[in-house]
């Protein structure tokens, strides 16, 4: 197990689209408890029934159901030249969890690093959160942004109904499956998800903030802006 870098930011940040293209560009892969969950209950699985109770309220799963799964998930062996994890930690439990597991998951490894994280980040530890790229948007646009998503069933793909529709409505450009509005992307519970993210994660926010790894990024921006803004941010650490 090598760098880590933690992606935060509000719901609707568009966490998930840096976190992928950045993934991509590092050559790690990106873990996202998300899709995760949302994978889990598609296929319908345990976790993904008991996991699918507090996302469609739009509350945070326990952690230790989050935990566990991310651990089983980090501990395979595409992640041991590092991972980006998208959506996790959330809260302050979840972070010193994922401290231990780094710690944990070091001890008798032989550490690769993946060689362009190692050139962005190379004056950093090893086998820690070494990056954490937070993405700030104003919550007037976070809503709009959320409640317009739609979400294909087959992969995941994402449109926006006015930003980035899709050629024919409510069809994927890319697969032909059927778009869909998440049942966590309402605006009750978008506005719930919200609340959320400022009680629970604004603790993570300032923690990585004191350790001096926290990146602030504009995410108010067309994706290519934001993610330049990621990567000279990452570049300069
Ligand atoms: P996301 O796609 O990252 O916005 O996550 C959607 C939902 O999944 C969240 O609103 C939570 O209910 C759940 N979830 C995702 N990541 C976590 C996490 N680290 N801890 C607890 N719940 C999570």
């Amino acid at each position: 197990m090598a760098k880590q870098i933690v992606m935060l930011g509000p719901p609707g940040a568009g966490k998930g689209t840096q976190a992928k293209m950045l993934a991509e560009k590092l050559g790690v892969p990106h873990v996202s408890s998300g899709d995760i969950f949302r994978e889990n209950l598609r296929a319908q699985t345990e976790l993904g029934r008991h996991a699918g109770v507090y996302i469609n309220r739009g509350e945070l799963v326990p952690d230790d159901v989050t935990i566990a799964m991310i651990r089983e998930r980090i501990s395979r062996r595409d992640c041991n030249d590092g991972v980006l994890l998208d959506g996790f930690p959330r809260t302050a439990a979840q972070a010193e969890a994922l401290d231990e597991m780094l710690s944990d998951l070091d001890k008798g490894q032989v550490v690769a690093v993946a060689e362009a994280l190692d050139e962005m980040l190379s004056d950093l530890d090893k086998g820690q959160v070494v990056a954490v790229p937070c993405i700030i948007v104003p919550e007037d646009v976070l809503i709009e942004r959320l409640t317009g998503r739609r979400t294909c069933r087959a992969q995941g793909h994402v449109f926006h109904i006015a930003f980035n529709p899709p050629v024919q409505a409510g069809v994927c450009d890319f697969d032909g499956s059927e778009l869909y509005q998440r049942e966590d992307d309402t605006v009750e519970t978008v506005t719930n998800r919200i609340r959320v993210y400022h009680e629970r994660t604004q603790p993570l926010i300032d923690y990585y903030q004191q350790r001096g790894v926290l990146l602030e990024i504009d995410g108010n921006r067309p994706i290519e802006a934001v993610f330049d803004g990621i990567l000279s941010a990452l570049t300069g650490v």
